[in-house]
């Protein structure tokens, strides 16, 4: 299914630099995510991957650059920030739902505060997203009484619910027990062929091969390689992408 407006960009950053002190942690970053693509972001530990996720959602500042959503520039704070991060959905590797909030109210709060829907109505539409990830049955529990698996879906959901134009994933399966990474991805995999935007870190290379669009590859905080999944997967350029790939495959 083909989203109104694919193939548009939507997320672009163009010359991204930022440091922590003396790390250059993302160094002329240039990437251009279209509307309805799914881009998935491979690279090893420490290579920016988790800050380049952070910078788009704006719980990061950058150095020099420009970042755009949908066309607008990411304010530095205020109302139009809160805006325009509504926009950004962000799924982490641990979870971050609210463990004293019931997972339909983890779905419904940020409909009802940041969206201002009617509460009645983002009950509905919880329920119907958490159907959609198979978790319509836990909707009153708790988020401690949830499988790590569950509890990622929840999130998803969560994400969902605020009608992202984008979504964010940093690493999603990579805390959960082996038997449930599937269950997520299946999820994902859902979501991807639905027609969302995806921005995805993941060392799920199944995934990457099903998914995936393009696969971004970095290094210390650059762009080192990017292409379609077969021919990255089959015939990475770079050695260091080669490496990688050697130690991971
Ligand atoms: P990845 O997600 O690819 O593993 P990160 O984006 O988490 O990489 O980190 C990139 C580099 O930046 C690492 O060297 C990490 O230690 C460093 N880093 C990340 N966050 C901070 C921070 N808040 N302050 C200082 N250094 C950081
Ligand atoms: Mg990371």
């Amino acid at each position: 299914m083909e989203a109104p407006g694919a193939g548009q960009p939507l997320v672009v950053l163009k010359d991204v630099d930022k440091h922590f002190g003396d790390l250059h942690v993302l160094q002329d970053i240039n990437l251009s995510v279209a509307k309805g693509e799914v881009v998935v972001v491979l690279g090893p530990s420490g290579s920016g991957k988790s800050t380049l996720c952070r910078v788009i959602n704006r719980l990061e500042t950058i150095g020099s650059g420009s970042i755009t959503i949908d066309g607008e520039r990411l304010p530095e704070e205020g109302s139009a920030l809160a805006h325009l991060r509504a926009d950004v959905g962000m799924v982490f590797q641990s979870f971050n739902l609210f463990a004293h909030k019931t997972v339909l109210e983890n779905v419904t709060l940020g409909p009802i505060k940041v969206r201002k829907v009617p509460a009645a109505q983002a009950r509905e539409r919880g329920r119907e997203l958490l159907t959609r990830v198979g978790v319509e049955s836990q909707a009153d529990k708790y988020p401690a009484q949830l499988s790590g698996g569950q509890q990622q879906r929840v999130a998803i959901a969560r994400a969902l619910a605020m009608d992202p134009k984008v979504i964010l994933f940093d690493e999603p399966t990579s805390a959960l027990d082996p038997e449930m990474v599937n269950e997520v991805l299946d999820v994902m995999v859902g979501l991807a062929g639905g027609g969302m935007t995806m921005i995805v870190v993941t060392h799920e290379m199944g995934f990457a091969r099903k998914a995936a669009d393009r696969v971004v590859f970095m290094a210390d905080g650059r762009i080192v390689e990017e292409g379609v999944p077969e021919s990255f997967f089959t015939a990475p350029q770079s050695t260091r992408a080669q490496d990688f790939l050697s130690k991971i495959l």
